[in-house]
């Protein structure tokens, strides 16, 4: 047992290492777990992304982040927080899975599947990019579908459906349609997403007029056979010959791991119940910080706009303790 933590941050995602700092920066003893690599999200991200963010806007404790362009990569950013963990020794345990977060008195114990800790104040920073929100069609199982687009390589030359119409999926189905991939966007609604970016959705909607990028609207998928899709278009069921399923259709926090901490959730959107000053949850001494905050909302929160929760919680804390630390 690992006892003596004043303060045990869950997640090492921009939001979790910001946490960390500004507990280091205040002398409070804590520890980050993160069950995988450091900025896991970020580095499962598309290799060939940008941020929409320009890079000042990503920094955290006003560190520097100095990117060629205005908008950094994948590779800036990552090299950005790798840099800010191991510049400030930041004390992180990787690849240790965090499995639950009991309270008992007023102590917090936090179980791994590694250790055991005892700790008075919890942070959660999980984020939401670990759970797909899934098609729940038969066929979503087979090795050719995934949520997670990485590069437009094994594409080339076969026929690629890109389910979704975000950011996510319409920067896949630029990128495979410019690789030689043969691109069919399924989406449900009417037409591209409102919030692509405004640099991009010109682009895509160019080339699904022109016919470069086939594009079925109103539609869903109805199953994934090994070398076919079918489609429930408004007119018709069609059956499209078929190499690979992309499925961009967004992903949800672990809503099930905030319950088992006791946290509330609201019925329609599920959104956390939290003090919007200082991040504190229902729960007493547990602390919600980024993008796990927005429910099934997970637009609203991003790095931007949620980094500042980390000095936020710790301001709480040592207000809330001053003098019991
Ligand atoms: P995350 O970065 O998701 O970190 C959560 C961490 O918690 C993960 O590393 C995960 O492995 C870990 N974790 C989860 N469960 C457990 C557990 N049980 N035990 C231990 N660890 C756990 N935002 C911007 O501000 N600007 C942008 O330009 C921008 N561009 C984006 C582009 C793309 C393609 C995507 C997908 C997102 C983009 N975002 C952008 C959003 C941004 O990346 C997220 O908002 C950001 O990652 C949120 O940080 P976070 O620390 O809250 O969560």
């Amino acid at each position: 047992m690992n006892n003596s933590l004043d303060v045990l941050i869950i997640g090492a995602g921009p939001i979790g290492i910001a946490c960390a700092l500004e507990c280091k920066k205040n002398n409070l003893n804590y520890v980050v777990i993160e069950k995988g690599a450091l900025t896991n999200s970020l580095f499962e991200y598309p290799l060939n992304m940008s941020f929409f963010s320009t890079s000042e806007k990503l920094e955290i404790d006003e560190i520097p982040f100095i990117s060629k362009n205005a908008k950094p990569d994948r590779n800036e950013a990552l090299e950005y927080y790798r840099r800010v963990t191991t510049s400030n020794t930041l004390k992180i345990n990787l690849f240790e899975t965090v499995l639950s977060v009991e309270k008992e008195g007023g102590t917090f114990l936090v179980t791994s599947d590694n250790e055991n800790y005892s700790t008075t104040h919890v942070v959660i920073a999980t984020g939401f990019y670990d759970l797909p929100q899934l098609l729940n069609v038969p066929g979503e199982d087979l090795p050719k579908v995934t949520h997670y687009y990485k590069e437009a390589h094994p594409y080339i030359l076969q026929d690629v459906i890109v389910v979704g119409a975000s950011n996510s999926a319409v920067d896949a189905a630029l990128e495979i349609y410019r690789k030689g991939g043969n691109v069919t966007m399924i989406v449900r609604g009417n037409a591209i997403g409102e919030r692509v970016k405004y640099w991009v959705r010109p682009d895509v909607i160019n080339r699904i007029e022109e016919g470069s990028i086939k594009a079925y609207f109103n539609t869903e998928i109805a199953e994934i056979t090994e070398k076919e899709v079918l489609l429930k278009t408004p007119k018709e069921v069609l059956k499209l010959k078929n190499d690979f399923v992309i499925a961009l259709t967004g992903y949800k926090p672990n809503f099930e791991f905030l319950s088992n901490a006791g946290i509330q959730l609201s019925v329609e959107k599920r959104i956390p119940i939290y003090n919007e000053e200082t991040m504190e949850s229902n729960v007493e001494n547990l602390y919600l910080a980024g993008v796990i905050c927005g429910g099934t909302e997970t637009h609203k929160w991003f790095i931007e706009n949620s980094r500042i929760h980390a000095k936020n919680i710790v301001k709480a804390i040592l207000k809330k303790n001053l003098g019991a630390l």
